[in-house]
C-alpha cells in the first residue's frame, strides 16, 4: 500500500471545518427538521469545493430497497459509503416511496457526515447527538408543503440500530495487537475466521501466517449474510 498525501479523510476534515450548520427548514409532526434541500444546500458546494463529491444512487440488496450514500474523494478514488435500507408502510405507494427516500437520503447524508441540525437560532436540538427514536402517539404525516414524512415508522429505530453496528468497534483478538475493528469488519471477520481480527491479521490468517494461541472458535454463530436482519452494507 502507498501512502497518499491527500486521501478523503483529510479531505473530509477541511470540509467539516468549512461546513455550515444545517437548519432545520422543515415542520412536521414532532417539530422541525432539516429537509433534503437544506441538507444539500448546506454540504454539496463544501464537499465539491474539497474534492469529495457525493451520489446516492438506489441499490437492491436482497430483494429490498436501499439507498447507497456515497462519498467519493475524486483525486484518490478513496470512497465512503453507507446504506440505508427504505422502510415504508405502503410499498405500493409511490407517493410514500417517494418520502421514505427523501428521509433516507437526508439521513444518511447527516449521519455520514456526522452533522446534527439546529433550530433556527442556531442551537442544537435537545437531543444534543443523533435524533433519537421517537415514540409516536400520532401517525407521521407528510409536510404538505415539501411532501417530506418527518418520521415513518421504524425507520429511525432502524437506522439508531444501523449505527450502532456501523460505528460499534470491537478489539482485535489477537493478544496484544491492540487494534480496534470496525462493525463492518467485525462482521466480516466473524463470518470468515470465526473470531475478530483486525486487517493486518486478516491478512495474516489468509495467508495461513497468523501466530497466535487463539483457536479459531469454529462454534461461532454466523451473523454475517444470514437471513436474520438485513444488514446495511
Ligand atoms: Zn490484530
Amino acid at each position: 500500500m502507498t501512502e497518499k498525501t491527500t486521501n478523503i479523510n483529510t479531505a473530509l476534515l477541511k470540509a467539516q471545518k468549512d461546513m455550515g450548520p444545517v437548519r432545520k427548514d422543515g415542520k412536521g409532526n414532532y417539530g422541525k427538521y432539516a429537509t433534503l434541500d437544506g441538507v444539500i444546500e448546506t454540504i454539496a458546494d463544501t464537499l465539491n469545493n474539497n474534492g469529495i463529491l457525493y451520489m446516492q444512487p438506489l441499490v437492491v440488496i436482497n430483494g429490498e430497497q436501499h439507498i447507497k450514500t456515497m462519498l467519493v474523494h475524486a483525486d484518490s478514488g478513496d470512497q465512503i459509503e453507507s446504506f440505508y435500507r427504505v422502510v415504508c408502510k405502503d410499498m405500493e405507494d409511490p407517493q410514500k416511496i417517494g418520502g421514505a427516500i427523501t428521509y433516507g437520503r437526508r439521513y444518511s447524508l447527516l449521519s455520514l457526515l456526522g452533522l446534527a441540525p439546529e433550530d433556527d437560532d442556531g442551537t442544537l436540538a435537545s437531543s444534543p447527538q443523533r435524533p433519537v427514536a421517537a415514540t409516536p402517539s400520532v401517525k407521521p404525516t407528510a409536510d404538505t408543503s415539501t411532501g417530506e414524512v418527518a418520521d415513518p415508522d421504524g425507520i429511525t429505530s432502524y437506522y439508531n440500530n444501523y449505527e450502532k453496528k456501523m460505528y460499534h468497534q470491537e478489539p482485535c483478538s489477537v493478544a496484544g495487537c491492540g487494534k480496534t475493528v470496525r462493525a463492518k469488519a467485525v462482521s466480516f471477520s466473524n463470518y470468515r475466521f470465526k473470531r475478530t481480527l483486525c486487517m493486518t491479521h486478516q491478512d495474516a490468517a489468509d495467508s495461513g501466517q497468523l501466530d497466535d494461541e487463539v483457536p479459531l472458535q469454529q462454534t461461532a454463530t454466523d451473523t454475517y449474510g444470514a437471513d436474520k436482519e438485513p444488514l446495511p452494507w
